[in-house]
């Protein structure tokens, strides 16, 4: 029997909250058919589009690989930290940047529906160590 929609979203959930860094869809996909050997890469990637359109989960554009939420927030704007040497990626909250990153994109008349800051570098763990 065909798993329901909510269920594949839970189960990838599941699968981003296990780890502590970005997984690509196909790592996920990789992971899923471990339990599923028949499981179709379309319906993982419906189930991250319905999950990043909710807030639920968000979409590094830059390295096309996905985070579980760690914050709570309807509209407001993650920034999300992307460590470059372990892959770590660490949620903040950027609300206050909305009014700044609306009126950018008003100047040329685009109309937002999302927004995601992405900040690459070193993390504290990693500035250490080198
Ligand atoms: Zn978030
Ligand atoms: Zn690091």
């Amino acid at each position: 029997m065909r798993k329901q929609a909510a269920v594949r979203q839970s189960d990838v959930l599941g699968i981003l909250h296990a780890q502590d860094k970005p997984m690509t869809a196909y790592a996920i996909l990789d992971q899923m058919k471990r339990d599923e050997p028949d499981i179709a890469a379309p319906t993982v990637y419906r189930a991250l589009a319905a999950l990043t359109d909710q807030g639920r989960a968000h979409k590094l554009e830059s390295i096309k690989a996905f985070v579980p939420c760690r914050c709570n927030h309807e509209s407001a704007v993650p920034v999300l930290t992307i460590c470059g040497d372990c892959g770590s990626v660490d949620e903040h909250d950027g609300t206050r940047l909305l009014t700044e990153l609306s009126a950018i994109a008003a100047q040329s008349s685009f109309d937002a529906t999302r927004h995601i800051v992405e900040i690459h570098g070193q993390c504290d763990g990693c500035s250490i160590s080198s």
